[in-house]
């Protein structure tokens, strides 16, 4: 069931946040005259505008309070829009009298590559866009008190990196002060919860210069979290029929090379070691040395499992499984955080199938990211089929040019996805170089869509590999492959589980499950004696060993967002008891020892998730 892509531009909210941007560039160019415009399109909670500001203008807060005054001052003077429409040669003209370079090249582009025949152009006051619409009639329709101006960024034009940089001004715009006011408020909220602050504030995470931008060091705290999402897998993946293998961290350019990554991926790789293996040896050294890459994937090693042995018919599907560290030399500034980094750990595995084992394994996945999800009461995503795109000019190199092979496993993807009914979007031109798949799409709380899994099918690597099973009738044929990571990559999975949960992870997955908090020094001993029980049981439990009131301890336990604090004073330890308080739960509860290991074993086992109210 492929959900419609909503058609967003005629609708009020379009028309007033894109009136605005061009109020704003009108301000712009009014406060700053010879200031430069890219592109100023409506966006999903405003609209920005594209700059190039005169060498002397650095834009900050005060430039953004100034021009948000001056578009109040356009906005009073009513001012209407009207539209133009101008034949090619005329709107060329027209342009060229705007002194516009970037709008220049956009029009000529528009006319000339993609055979225009005529332009629009709307007029507001002294203000002129080359601009298809649509807007208000008139500025009098715009929300005086709707609007804000929020931040300035830096923006190649047309998003390429070899263009100029452009100064992007963003604004909020909504119909009213009151709508306004909601989603500052929400996105301050999310603020708290993005997993950077959160990261920090929690010690699960260190990134250090010493080491390298964008190589995480893992504190104890984010290590309790890795370790608990690989148990899972462990047990997911074993229940589920995988096996699971380990691979090295380097290995040959050659394995590469045969799996296509080389050359199309070098520039996503660190640099080759050269090994000058002979000399080693003995040899004088005087031969090619051997280059080895850090691994930027695990699937050829998994290719390379397959084929170390004969594989029959019989070994179908062969499931290999493998939390694999993979490096990828991304971007100084694609790095954020966890969400982007150049070292990561993947919940990885490939898949074997027969033709016709293929569908019910990709079905087979789709189920396994349904349980999961259900355990993290993930609910806002959505599913992505990406294709690959038959008509883009560069098709042979971005894809494995083979029609015939990508309709077979489009068709079984989309398929398996009616088969379970799921709803999904359709994106042409974003399948792997190998094959169609399925990303579960997420957005991080400060906004950003990621891709946190995916479920892919590969019809061309295996036969480069020439990786071959023997067949029922004794003949020999190629295996299809399933790439699958449900749990992503733990730098990501836990970025996004930290904003997720806003920190507060439930008990299974908590870095420390339980603080025993004795309320006096004397009861020090018994609090040690609970703590020494519980890690018996294998629960992460600390007593809190300072001499701070009871009621600062219990708030400390709680900005550590830890799910369950031990009270322990002369009652319970008379009694043989514990008083219980679950993070952000007021009501405390008074059980024996042994009742509470009993009920925390289940929590735990079961993977429960007691919320706060
Ligand atoms: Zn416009
Ligand atoms: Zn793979």
């Amino acid at each position: 069931m492929p959900i419609l892509e909503e058609s967003s531009r005629d609708t009020p909210l379009y028309r007033m946040r894109h009136s605005l941007s061009h109020v704003m560039a009108q301000a712009v160019q009014k406060l700053y005259p010879g200031t430069l415009l890219g592109f100023g399109p409506p966006i999903d909670d405003g609209f920005y505008y594209d700059f190039i500001f005169p060498g002397e203008v650095t834009p900050g807060e005060k430039t953004l309070s100034e021009i948000e005054e001056t578009m109040r001052e356009i906005i009073r003077e009513r001012q209407g829009f009207e539209r133009e429409d101008l034949a090619a040669g005329d709107a060329l003209e027209r342009i060229r009298g705007m002194k516009e370079p970037h709008k220049l090249e956009y029009a000529q582009e528009l006319i000339e590559k993609r055979g225009m025949d005529s332009l629009s152009f709307y007029t507001n006051g002294p203000f002129v866009d080359m601009c298809e619409g649509p807007h208000v009639d008139n500025t009098s329709k715009l929300p005086l008190d709707g609007f804000t101006l929020r931040s300035v960024a830096g923006a190649y034009w047309r998003g390429d990196e070899r263009n100029v940089m452009m100064t992007r001004i963003y604004a909020y715009a909504y119909p009213n002060r009151k709508q306004l006011r909601l989603r500052k408020q929400a996105v301050q909220k999310a603020q708290e919860r993005e997993h950077r602050k959160l990261g920090q504030e929690l010690s699960l995470f260190a990134i250090r210069d010493e080491v390298g931008r964008g190589l995480p060091l893992w504190l104890p705290n984010g290590t309790a979290i890795r370790q608990e999402l690989e148990k899972l897998a462990d047990e997911m993946e074993f229940k589920a029929g995988y096996k699971r293998v380990a691979t090295p961290h380097i290995t040959k350019a050659q394995l590469y090379r045969t799996s296509g990554h080389l050359p199309l991926y070098e520039d996503g790789m660190y640099p080759p070691m050269l090994m000058h293996e002979e000399a080693e040896s003995g040899g004088d050294g005087g031969g090619e040395p051997e280059r080895y890459y850090l691994k930027p994937m695990n699937c050829p090693h998994h290719h390379m499992v397959f084929a170390s042995e004969m594989r029959s018919y019989r070994d179908l599907p062969l499931r290999l499984a493998e939390y694999g560290s993979v490096y990828r030399f991304e971007k100084l500034g694609a790095l954020q955080g966890l969400a982007r980094v150049r070292g990561m750990t993947m919940n990885d595995a490939h898949i074997y199938t027969t033709p016709e084992q293929l569908k019910d394994e990709f079905k087979a996945v789709m189920e396994m990211h349904k349980k999961y999800y259900e355990l993290f009461e993930f609910e806002d995503y959505f599913l992505r089929l990406s294709l690959w795109d038959p008509e883009d000019p560069k098709r042979r190199n971005k894809y494995f040019d083979d029609p015939e092979a990508w309709a077979a496993t489009e068709k079984i993807a989309q398929e398996a996805l009616e088969e379970l009914g799921l709803y999904y979007k359709v994106s042409k031109g974003e399948a792997a170089f190998y094959g169609p798949k399925v990303d579960f799409q997420f957005r991080s709380v400060i906004e950003k869509e990621y891709t946190v899994s995916t479920n892919q099918i590969d019809f061309a690597v295996p036969p480069r590999f020439g990786l071959k099973y023997v067949d029922r009738d004794g003949t020999e044929k190629t295996p299809y492959c399933i790439h699958r990571a449900p749990l992503g990559t733990h730098e990501r999975f836990i970025a996004f589980l930290v904003e997720h949960y806003g920190g507060a992870f439930p008990t299974w997955l908590a870095p420390v499950q339980v603080l025993v908090l004795p309320i006096s020094e004397r009861h020090l001993g018994y609090a040690r004696k609970i703590e020494g029980l519980l890690r018996q049981d294998m629960v992460r439990a600390e007593v809190d060993e300072s001499d701070a009131t009871t009621g600062k301890k219990i708030r400390s336990g709680a900005t550590r967002k830890i799910p369950m604090i031990l009270i322990v004073g002369d009652k319970e330890e008379e009694a043989g008891t514990v008083t219980v308080r679950r993070y952000g739960i007021k009501q405390q509860e008074n059980k024996t020892i042994e009742a509470y290991l009993d009920d925390l074993r289940d929590e735990i086992k079961e993977r429960r998730h007691v919320k706060a109210d």
